[in-house]
């Protein structure tokens, strides 16, 4: 199993971490190591002194596929949740001055947390959700899927080009804007469509 994620996938978010826009997907893979348990806390790691939540869409693969094509490509996906890609926001800056890869910084261990999957059915429009983040119960990071400059299909087009998608892997869609620090004693909330799907403590 393996993670997929997508960085600088909406506009805002891009912005705020002065990114150019991207023309294609830009893509990053996280170790099975790297799923946070569910009802496991985050430990917050010694290498770090800025780590930083990216609350995310995730979905799930439910069929194994190589080229898929983006008009096929819901046929692929049948789980969604929120996650958060936890990233050491200063590991990542030192990489990326110096032109290095950032696995590092966005790979390590625990650095993505999964809530509950819910089904995605024929009623579910993927790119017609809200989502938020909320840190000790005050909101500080909100998204709508309709934001992404690459939608789910697309990004299951392109990564698939590239990798075997298989069944179990995950990908994770980017973060709008809003991102930011946590601490320790910190507790983060997911919610997608209204539902509370994740809660995370940092210790
Ligand atoms: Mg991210």
């Amino acid at each position: 199993m393996k993670i997929i994620c997508v960085g600088r996938n909406y506009a805002d978010h891009a912005k705020e971490l002065k990114n150019d826009l991207p023309t294609e997907p830009v893509l990053f893979l996280k170790p099975q190591n790297a799923v946070l348990a569910p009802d496991k806390p985050f430990l917050y790691p010694e290498f770090t002194k800025d780590l930083h939540y990216e609350c995310e869409l995730v979905v799930r693969m439910c069929k194994n596929g190589k080229y898929i094509q983006e008009k096929f490509a819901n046929r692929y996906y049948d789980e969604m949740t929120l996650g958060i890609d936890f990233t050491a926001r200063d590991l990542q800056r030192e990489q990326q001055k110096k032109g290095l890869p950032w696995e590092i910084a966005k790979a390590f261990d625990n650095s993505a947390a999964v809530g509950q999957f819910q089904p995605i059915t024929e009623h579910t429009d993927v790119q017609n959700l809200s989502f938020l983040l909320k840190k000790n119960g005050e909101t500080v990071q909100t998204g709508h899927t309709a934001d992404m400059i690459f939608n789910v299909n697309r990004i299951v087009e392109y990564a698939s080009q590239f990798f075997t998608l298989n069944i179990g892997d995950l990908i994770f869609t980017g973060t709008p804007a809003g991102v930011g620090p946590v601490l320790v004693g910190d507790r983060l909330e997911l919610v997608l469509d209204g539902i509370t799907v994740h809660t995370v403590d940092i210790k």
